[in-house]
C-alpha cells in the first residue's frame, strides 16, 4: 500500500460480542481518520472480525481470503481479527500471505498501532495476546442503530465447556469497572439511546474476578436501573449455575429490566450435560427454571441446545425431546454438533451418524415452531409495549421488540422510531407479530 488509508469496510461472522467489537474497531478507525464504506471492493483497509464457534463460519473466512489472495488486492491492507485469530495464529500467514496483520479477541485496542506498523514495516504483524487488558476507548464506538446499543460488561469466560472455543480464544473473565460500564450508559442516554444490552459470554459471572469492587451482576443492574432516560435493560448471555436468587428479584424489581432471559440448556440428558461439562444436571436445570417462573412468572425463556453431541443416544435425545416439551422456551437456538479444534470433544469419536443428527435437529425445530406458533397465537388480541427500532426490511413498515424480545412489525411515521408504544396484536407471519399502535 503505498498511499495513505482512506476507507474501510469490517466483515464481521458470529456472535453479538463479534458484532460489538466490530463497533469498537469502527470508531476507533474513524478517530484515526478513516472513514466507512457500504463497497467492501473499494475499502483501502479490509478487516475481517472472525468466529471459530462453527466449522461453517471458519470455512466462510477461509474461502473469502483465499479469494483475495488469487485476485488483484494489491493495493489493499488486509485484516483479520476474532477468534479464528486466537486459534489459528501463524498458520494463517502461511496458508494467506497477502493478509497484513492478525489481531486477536485481547487485542482491538491495538489496532491503529498495528496498522502504522504495517505500513512502516512493509511487514505481516501479529498480536494475540492471552489475557485481556480493560482500555478500550468504549466511548467512540460507532453503532449502527440510534436507539439500542450493545454494552461490553465481562468478556472471556472461565466455564470450559467441553465443545467450546471460546475460553481458548477469549481467555480467562475480565469484568470491566463498573463506573465505566455506568459512563458509557449514561452516554448513550445523552445520545437519545432508549435501550442497552449488557454482553459477555457469560455476563452473571460479572465481578466475581473482583470481589473488591463489591459490585455483582445483580448490583450493576441496580445501578443502571437508576439512570433517568434509559428505557430498557436486557443482558446476553447466561450460564445456568451463574443465575442467582438476586438476579431473578432483579427481574422481579428493576422496571427498566425486561423479563427475557437467554438460559442455554445445551442438552435434556444429564449423562450428556456431564460430558459437556456443563457443571449442572437436567434437574438442577429444571428446578432453577421453576424457581425464576415462581419469581417472575412473565418471565421468556431463550435457549441453545446441541443435537448429536458424541455418544448422545436415542433416549438422550428424547430427553433433550422432551425438556424443550415441558420448558417451552420462546426463542431456541438449536445446532447439529461439530467438532471444534483444540476443544476436549474434540478428541472424542464424533460417532452420531450425520443423517441421524440432521434427523433429530429437524424433529426439534419442528416442536420449537409450534412452541412459537402457540405462543403467538396466545398474543393475539393483546396490547404490548414495543420499542421502536427502525424502518423493516422493506422500507415501508417500522421494525420493534416486547420487552419479552419478540419481533412486531407496524405501520407508522419514522417519528416514531426511537419511542415506546403500546401495540395491539392483530396477526403473526412465521416469527413476526404483526400490529397497530394503540392511540
Ligand atoms: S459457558 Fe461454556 S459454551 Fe458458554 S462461552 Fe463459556 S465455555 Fe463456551
Amino acid at each position: 500500500m503505498d498511499r495513505p488509508l482512506k476507507t474501510f469496510f469490517i466483515r464481521t461472522y458470529g456472535c453479538q460480542m463479534n458484532e460489538l467489537d466490530t463497533e469498537i474497531m469502527a470508531g476507533q478507525l474513524i478517530k484515526k481518520g478513516l472513514s466507512p464504506i457500504q463497497d467492501e471492493d473499494s475499502a483501502d483497509l479490509l478487516i475481517f472480525n472472525t468466529c471459530s464457534i462453527r466449522d461453517l463460519a471458519e470455512r466462510k473466512v477461509m474461502g473469502k481470503l483465499g479469494l483475495i489472495g488469487r485476485g488483484s488486492k494489491k493495493n489493499v491492507v488486509i485484516g483479520l481479527t476474532g477468534c479464528m485469530a486466537m486459534a489459528k495464529k501463524n498458520n494463517l500467514f502461511q496458508k494467506f500471505p497477502h493478509l497484513d496483520f492478525v489481531i486477536g479477541t485481547n487485542n482491538i485496542t491495538d489496532l491503529g498501532h498495528v496498522i502504522d506498523e504495517v505500513l512502516s514495516t512493509r511487514r505481516q504483524v501479529m498480536k494475540t495476546d492471552e489475557l485481556f487488558e480493560e482500555n478500550l476507548d468504549y466511548l467512540a464506538t460507532r453503532r449502527e442503530s440510534k436507539v439500542k446499543a450493545h454494552v461490553s460488561i465481562i468478556r472471556g469466560c472461565d466455564k470450559f465447556c467441553t465443545y467450546c472455543v471460546v475460553p481458548y480464544t477469549r481467555g480467562s473473565e475480565v469484568s470491566r469497572p463498573p463506573e465505566s460500564i455506568l459512563e458509557e450508559c449514561r452516554s448513550l442516554v445523552d445520545q437519545g439511546y432508549k435501550e442497552v444490552t449488557l454482553l459477555g459470554q457469560n455476563v452473571n459471572s460479572y465481578g466475581k474476578d473482583q470481589p473488591e469492587w463489591n459490585c455483582r451482576f445483580h448490583d450493576l443492574l441496580a445501578r443502571l436501573d437508576a439512570i433517568q432516560g434509559l428505557e430498557r435493560i436486557r443482558f446476553l448471555t447466561s450460564h445456568p449455575v451463574d443465575i442467582t436468587i438476586e438476579l431473578m428479584q432483579a427481574l422481579r424489581d428493576l422496571p427498566k429490566l425486561c423479563q427475557f432471559v437467554h438460559f442455554p440448556l445445551q442438552a435434556g440428558s444429564s449423562r450428556i450435560l456431564k460430558k459437556m461439562h456443563r457443571i449442572y444436571t437436567a434437574e438442577e436445570y429444571f428446578e432453577k427454571v421453576d424457581q425464576l417462573r415462581s419469581i417472575v412468572p412473565n418471565v421468556s425463556l431463550g435457549t441453545d441446545i446441541i443435537v448429536g453431541f458424541p455418544t448422545e443416544t436415542d433416549e438422550d435425545f428424547e430427553a433433550t425431546y422432551e425438556a424443550m416439551k415441558k420448558i417451552r422456551f420462546s426463542l431456541a437456538f438449536i445446532f447439529a454438533y461439530s467438532a471444534r479444534k483444540g476443544t476436549p470433544a474434540q478428541r472424542w469419536k464424533d460417532d452420531v451418524p450425520e443423517p441421524v443428527k440432521e434427523a433429530r435437529l429437524q424433529r426439534l425445530l419442528e416442536l420449537q415452531d409450534q412452541i412459537s406458533s402457540d405462543e403467538q397465537h396466545q398474543m393475539l388480541g393483546k396490547t404490548y409495549e414495543v420499542l421502536v427500532e427502525r424502518f423493516n426490511k422493506d422500507g415501508r413498515m417500522l421494525k420493534g421488540r416486547t420487552r419479552c424480545w419478540k419481533k412486531v412489525i407496524l405501520e407508522g411515521p419514522s417519528q416514531l422510531i426511537g419511542t415506546l408504544q403500546q401495540v395491539h396484536i392483530h396477526s403473526f407471519s412465521h416469527q413476526t407479530l404483526l400490529g397497530k399502535v394503540v392511540q
